[in-house]
């Protein structure tokens, strides 16, 4: 029998433990932290092993093969061990895709990746058999066990990505590459655009590949890379003859010589970025011939993700926007270039190292008052205390929620988009989003 070692007991952990038993695995689940009670009853009730708040390497380092949760870095010392000792690891989506023929589709980028994976689901399932997996939900080695999908939509991060030996998705998609994460890339940008394109290694002529040719750090590395996909770009400014592009507010998609066309106001979500990511979806909407009757409707009906440019509420003519999800400088620039009213904008949090130039056009332009919402607000007061009327800081969303109610006047937004982690005053960006909803729906 073949000994498999978890680590990590969460969502992904837990799921690719049952899969492993049900295959024929030993295995053993070893979590440095806490494993939550949900979990912990989970492996009880399946008789699985397993160690939580310590790592005994004597029953690690007999594994025949690891799944390392994506959370624990290379760096880790036990890591090197295992590393040392020539053990395979992996991540649970090159584990649980050995046990499935369904067709992946697999979604990577700094931003976007569940908007358009949630939302090249919705697409789907209108007509075909799906299931959503990797960062959200139920975990994908969980689905293969439990469900028969015959399709799966994957959102994979880049750590999913740094373990992987065959994982061979039929169409990648790839949203966008900014700087993000770099603390686990040796702080190489170009180790972790890498790891991103690590998505299309393993395809080959047969297998597609979608992705934003208006981003100059995908064009570049396409130029000085070679790779056997199919490409299919999508571009907002120029015209592609295979993949989507934009005429006339209409989403044109060609593939081989199958056109669809599709009015840019069918989509119910905002912002030129939702645009792009609808395209993506489309296209793979398209490839998997869906009809283009049923992708006009569903881009209709889509709400969009909680957290990510949301609609909270209307109150005297003001528009509340929650956008917690915007942890970088890139995710807010789309969420200011998406306002189309003067806009009252709550940010801050943890900076990772932001430079705020590429947001000075909006905030001339549209934003008539910043709420700092933050432990160390000194380089928002600094990149723009001169540019608008009023600046103010607080370290409380409910004072910071009505402070916006005090500023904004009828037509207004008032927009919550932090473009820093939520680290310093909040458990995570979930809950800075439902505080903010909560304190505007308490005005
Ligand atoms: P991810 O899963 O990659 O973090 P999300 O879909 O959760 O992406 O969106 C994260 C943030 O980025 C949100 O603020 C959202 O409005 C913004 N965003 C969504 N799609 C894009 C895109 N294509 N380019 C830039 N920002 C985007």
């Amino acid at each position: 029998m073949k000994r498999l070692v978890i680590l990590g007991g969460g969502e992904s952990g837990v799921g690719t433990a049952l899969l492993g038993k049900a295959k024929g695995y030993e295995v053993f689940v070893s979590d440095k932290g806490r494993i939550k009670e949900k979990y912990k009853d989970v492996l009880l009730n399946n008789e699985i092993e397993f160690e939580d708040e310590k790592h005994t390497e004597s029953k690690i380092l007999n594994a025949d093969i690891i799944m390392k949760s994506p959370g624990i870095p290379d760096k880790v010392d036990l890591v090197k061990e295992i590393h040392k000792a020539g053990i395979k690891v992996v991540s649970e989506i090159e584990f649980a895709s050995k046990f499935t023929n369904a067709t992946l589709v697999a979604i990577t980028g700094s931003n976007g990746k569940t908007t358009t994976a949630t939302l090249t689901h919705h697409l789907l399932k209108q007509e075909l058999s799906v299931g959503l997996a990797g960062n959200i939900g139920d975990s994908f080695a969980k689905q293969v066990l439990d469900e028969d999908y015959k399709n799966y939509v994957l959102e994979i991060s880049s750590f999913q990505l740094d373990d992987i030996i065959d994982f061979k998705p039929k169409i990648a998609v790839l949203t966008n590459i900014t700087p993000d994460h770099l603390d686990r890339y040796d702080y190489k940008f170009e180790n972790y655009i890498a790891s991103k394109f690590r998505v299309v290694e393993n395809q080959t002529e047969d297998d597609y590949f979608i992705y934003d040719s208006d981003d100059q750090v995908i064009e570049e590395w396409l130029q000085n890379n070679s790779i056997q996909s199919k490409k299919l770009p999508f571009s907002l400014t120029k015209v592609v003859e295979q993949g989507a592009y934009i005429d006339n507010n209409n989403i044109i998609i060609t593939i081989d010589n199958n056109q669809i066309i599709m009015p840019t106001e069918n989509i119910t979500l905002e912002g030129k970025h939702n645009v792009k990511n609808a395209m993506a979806a489309s296209t793979v909407a398209h490839l998997l011939k869906i009809r283009k009757q049923t992708i006009r409707e569903s881009l209709e009906n889509f709400q969009g993700v909680e957290h990510r440019l949301e609609h909270v509420l209307k109150i005297n003519k003001v528009q509340y926007i929650n956008d917690s999800k915007a942890t970088n400088v890139n995710a807010t620039y789309f969420a200011l270039d998406s306002m189309d009213a003067p806009t009252v904008w709550i940010v801050g949090g943890v900076d990772k190292g932001n430079d705020y130039k590429e947001l000075f056009p909006f905030v001339n332009e549209k934003v008539k008052a910043i709420i700092c919402l933050g432990v160390d607000n000194a380089k928002l007061f600094e990149a723009f205390g001169n540019m608008v009327d009023v600046i103010i800081e607080t370290e409380y969303m409910s004072e910071a929620v009505k402070i916006a109610y005090k500023v904004a006047n009828t037509g207004d937004n008032v927009l919550l988009s932090p473009a820093c982690a939520s680290f310093d005053l909040f458990e995570n960006y979930e809950d800075r989003g439902r505080q903010f909803k909560n304190a505007v729906r308490n005005l």
